[in-house]
């Protein structure tokens, strides 16, 4: 986890790092320009540094926050890519759970549903059509 000068965020954590650029709205990626900047450095690949990276050593620092903050999940990429992990809805069911159960707010933006990335929020399961934002 890392403190961060985002407005509405109060620490980035980042256990994947990396994208792949799916339009031409990505020319800009703010993360992609970052990575760049960072490779070889911060765990950034330093042949290609904002190639999908997960980071097996971040997984667990969560459980060590002993204070609520708002925190940024994946702020330096994300998986919308043809090179995306399939996604299993019951994964996602059980962060959504766990959330419910610590009143954490919690946005679902977009999911892989069959293979396909959706991001329309009438198209999600009735279950996943949650995006609280904290107060
Ligand atoms: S994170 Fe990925 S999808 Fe988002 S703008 Fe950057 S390259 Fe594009």
């Amino acid at each position: 986890m890392s403190a961060t000068k985002i407005e509405w965020t109060d620490a980035v954590w980042n256990p994947v790092t990396g994208c792949d650029p799916v339009s031409a709205g990505c020319n800009n990626c703010y993360a992609r320009r970052m990575a760049t900047r960072l490779a070889g450095r911060y765990g950034y690949p330093k042949r290609h540094p904002f190639d999908v990276t997960v980071h097996p050593e971040r997984l667990a620092e969560p459980l060590h926050w002993r204070k609520p903050r708002r925190v940024f999940v994946c702020s330096m990429g994300c998986e919308s890519g043809p090179r995306r992990r399939p996604c299993n809805l019951d994964w996602v069911r059980s962060i959504r759970d766990q959330c419910q159960a610590s009143g954490v707010p919690l946005f679902v933006k977009q999911l892989d549903i069959g293979g396909k990335v959706v991001k329309e929020l009438d198209q999600f399961p009735e279950d996943f059509r949650i995006r609280e934002v904290p107060r």
